[in-house]
């Protein structure tokens, strides 16, 4: 391949066979998707649209960027890439800390793996080799002990590991990777096919080799003018402000509550009275003690706690995130941040995606308060000691948690209200109520797998730029022109994902400062309008995997509830969604039929 920068090295893994190829990336394929998301979806999509996501035949792809393993800011993601057990679209997942680099340093792009093992299973990588080895003396083990056992057999340093806990062996719908860092990869069910394959670990050994751009002075050039953007960014590094680096993501907790867009207790209202003593001030406040950060970071946004007294005292953990803070915080009408801090830790341990978890308990809190549950009992909104102990449950697939596991939808059928589910394509809302926030509305209701703040991250400009000053506001309750707010923000979404930075950057970084670094790294010759055009084709071929998929007309919807229950409190107070209006805009702008991607436009784009 003629582009600098890559490893150029992929390694394709038979699980039922127990062999290994490597191959080099198609170059065309590397020029049109890039790496990351982009090259990870394109290989699904080659894969076949219409595989089981629980069975030998998905694919399950570890990937890279170009930019991954090199001092670049912000560059320490992974993706990982499958069709979703949750969703049955196509789906990808990215997490942080160290993994993505030392997989690099290992000599691979990407780790794409298919079949299914014989046995417990895991991949162990150094030296440009993989092995495939025995993991059961893991299987059955939390995530935590996983990693703990595979740092004693190989040593600490230089070393990460991905694993998957007891949910993903049980094929919980949500299951997720983790790392040692207990970043995750967290929607979509990724660790369910993981599961599936038998696959519990993928275990890296690899010292620190900074990967070096082609052309140096460009590099250096681009890199500086990079760098200077994150640290002088208002949100992402000021503590006066008091951004990510001092409250971390969870700083949203309090801002998105006063707008009226904090969905609470199931997305009943749009504001939570207790929301403070679950936000980043408190914790920074009360619990936090370290500030750790993911490979080339200088933002440093995540926050470990240690819980001081109560049950959980003595737990310490990595990190209180908004969206999980949220999830099994104020929409379960929790406002203990000690089962906060307890709850994702469990999940983390168990290997579930600790978003989604907060749904099937929301929908059990709200189908005990209105008479809904019978034989299954109540669960009281709050009741945290019930929340850790049903976690395990779900994980386990035991009594209701086998239920529970399959997800938002099936646990509200269960009990015979399945209005109760607050999902799009499956996947449960994340933080925002699309009442109070109606970009983010269109976007969980266009993402391409299901409900998703991540797509299209409207927030920043309809929450975040609120606080900004005039020259960024968005009016996060105007509906007008949110369609092609929606399409750019996730054709820029999906560029980043490509390259694999942290999405953060795009609070600070211009697409002409990736563009440049992407040129110099690669060769390529590179602009903003480059890389948007690569952001709009990822986006469709996904859409089209997802139409062959029989997510067609009718598809992009939101829970009834955001659009016909109208907020009783905050700034939003007597809004609903006006998915309809923006639906359509949205369509036009994107060139789509209803939802479908025309056949003209996949030719533009070169998908076929
Ligand atoms: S901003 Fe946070 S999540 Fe993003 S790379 Fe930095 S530490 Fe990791």
């Amino acid at each position: 391949m003629e582009l600098e920068g890559y490893a150029n090295r992929l390694a394709h893994i038979d699980l039922t066979a127990g062999k290994v190829e490597y191959k080099p990336i198609p170059e065309d394929w590397a020029r049109k998707y890039i790496g990351g998301r982009g090259l990870g979806v394109k290989f699904v999509f080659e894969n076949g649209p219409k595989v089981d996501p629980p069975s030998p035949d998905n694919l399950l792809c570890f990937m890279n960027g170009p930019l991954t393993g090199s001092e670049a800011g912000m560059s320490g993601r992974m993706a990982v890439v499958t069709k979703s057990p949750l969703t049955g679209t196509v789906t990808d997942s990215h997490h942080g800390g160290w993994s993505a680099a030392r997989l690099r340093w290992a000599g691979f792009d990407g780790l794409l793996f298919k079949g299914k093992a014989a046995k417990p299973t895991y991949a162990y990588i150094h030296d440009d080799q993989l092995e495939l080895l025995d993991a059961s003396a893991v299987w059955g083990k939390g995530v935590h002990d996983t990693i703990k056992y595979f740092k004693e057999k190989y040593g600490e340093k230089d070393l990460t590991v991905i694993a998957i806990g007891p949910a993903g062996e049980n094929l919980v719908k949500f299951a997720c990777w983790i790392n040692e860092d207990d970043r995750a990869s967290g929607r979509g069910g990724t660790g369910c096919v993981g599961g599936s394959k038998n696959l519990k670990a993928i275990v890296v050994k690899a010292e620190k080799k900074i990967v070096k751009a082609q052309d140096r002075e460009k590099w250096k050039a681009a890199h500086a003018k990079a760098l200077a953007e994150i640290m002088d960014e208002r949100v992402v590094t000021s503590p006066r402000k008091g951004g990510l680096s001092v409250y971390g993501t969870n700083v949203l907790m309090n801002m998105t509550n006063v707008i009226g867009g904090l969905p609470t207790k199931n997305s009943q209202f749009t504001a939570y009275e207790h929301a403070e003593k679950v936000s980043g001030e408190y914790v920074n406040e009360h619990v936090l003690v370290d500030n750790p950060t993911c490979h080339a970071c200088p933002v440093a946004c995540k926050k470990e706690v240690e819980v001081k007294d109560g049950p959980y005292k003595g737990l310490r953990m990595e990190s209180v995130e908004y969206e999980p803070a949220w999830s099994v915080g104020g929409n379960c009408g929790n406002d203990d941040i000690r089962v906060v801090a307890k709850m994702i830790d469990t999940c983390n341990d168990f290997g579930m995606d600790a978003i989604e978890i907060g749904h099937p308990l929301a929908i059990y809190m709200e189908a005990s308060e209105k008479g809904y549950t019978g034989s299954d009992g109540k669960l009281a909104w709050g009741d945290g000691a019930k929340m850790v102990e049903l976690a395990g449950k779900i994980a386990r697939r035991e009594g209701l948690g086998n239920i529970m596991a399959e997800g938002a939808n099936a646990t509200a059928k269960h009990f015979g209200h399945p209005e109760l589910a607050m999902t799009c394509k499956g996947q449960g809302v994340p933080a925002y109520d699309p009442r109070g926030i109606k970009g983010m509305g269109l976007g969980y209701a266009t993402s391409n797998r299901g409900a998703c703040h991540l797509r299209g991250y409207t927030p920043a400009a309809e929450v975040v730029g609120n606080v900004l000053g005039p020259s960024t506001v968005t009016d996060p309750l105007a509906w007008k022109g949110k369609g092609e707010m929606n399409m750019i923000f996730q054709n820029v979404h999906a560029v980043t994902d490509c390259l694999d930075v942290c999405k953060f950057s795009t609070f600070a970084e211009s697409l002409d400062s990736f563009a440049a670094q992407y040129e110099a790294m690669t060769g390529v010759p590179c602009d903003a309008g480059h890389l948007l055009k690569v952001g709009e084709r990822v986006y469709n071929l996904e859409r089209y995997y997802n139409n062959l998929n029989g997510f067609r007309e009718g598809s992009d919807t939101l829970p009834k509830r955001f659009t016909t229950e109208a907020s009783t409190m905050g700034g939003s107070k007597g809004h609903v969604c006006e998915l309809d209006d923006m639906l359509k805009e949205y369509y036009e702008k994107r060139g789509w039929v209803n939802g479908v991607v025309p056949e003209a436009k996949l030719k533009e784009l070169e998908i076929i």
